[in-house]
């Protein structure tokens, strides 16, 4: 494998075109839709990864792409890894052109050849002939360019933390709510009470045992708001 050596110059060339995007726009299911059909024209076998986090997208040995789902689920950036699967010189020349090809015959904008070979040579990229390249065998204008889609990124998913509360948890808050209350006639209104006895728990109504043995806090807890709201109803009457 040759050094690479204009690996910052592709990426500076890049970011300047409108084709490229690095902000992901595609859903993974588009992404896999994307390298099944490239697999498909180029009878490879390319398997495609995500990962979360901000770091890099790669490509591996020709035949692993590595997609972060923060930044690569575009066109450009799937259209860049897969390049990297024919060619094993990196970032140089025989990479370059089969990029290019890849983004005049399927990215959906079809950057005209004219206008690559015109904005590397104003980066200083160095490429091969595209006449010799895999890509020039295999693609052509019968081949449709891939969909165009709304290049607003996608939201990204919220991270859903689960605080877990226990049922036990939940019953001593009811009872603070209940119990605690600083007006003194709703709390001797609804004195209520949780009493465990032998292992089994008992739920106890002004003085009053409301239920048979419970055997869970959860069963505690339903009994309880069961409660309650047998005690609100009660209390609406003296209105
Ligand atoms: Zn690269």
């Amino acid at each position: 494998m040759s050094r690479d050596t204009q690996r910052q110059k592709v990426y500076d060339w890049e970011n300047s075109q409108s084709w490229m995007i690095k902000k992901s726009y595609l859903t993974q299911g588009e992404c896999h839709a994307v390298i099944k059909r490239l697999n498909k024209i180029y009878r490879k076998k390319v398997k495609l990864r995500f990962k979360n986090g901000h770091g890099s997208c790669w490509a591996f040995n020709q035949n692993d792409i590595l997609i972060r789902n923060d930044w690569g689920r575009s066109y450009g950036v799937l259209l860049h890894e897969f390049a990297h699967c024919l060619s094993n010189d990196s970032h140089n020349g025989t990479f370059v052109s089969n990029y290019c090809l890849l983004l005049h015959y399927l990215h959906p904008e079809q950057p005209s050849i004219k206008d690559l070979v015109k904005s590397l040579n104003n980066a200083n990229v160095d490429f091969i002939d595209f006449e010799k390249t895999l890509s020039r065998k295999i693609l052509s204008k019968r081949l449709k360019p891939f969909t165009q889609v709304c290049t607003e990124p996608l939201p990204v998913p919220v991270k859903n933390v689960k605080t877990r509360v226990s049922a036990k948890q939940r019953v001593q808050k009811i009872l603070d709510s209940w119990l605690h209350t600083n007006q003194p006639m709703t709390a001797n209104y609804y004195d209520v009470a949780v009493y465990e006895y032998s292992g089994s728990k008992f739920v106890n109504v002004n003085g009053m045992e409301h239920s048979d043995v419970l055997d869970s806090w959860l069963e505690v807890e339903v009994c309880l708001l069961e409660a309650i709201e047998q005690r609100l109803h009660e209390h609406e009457d003296y209105k």
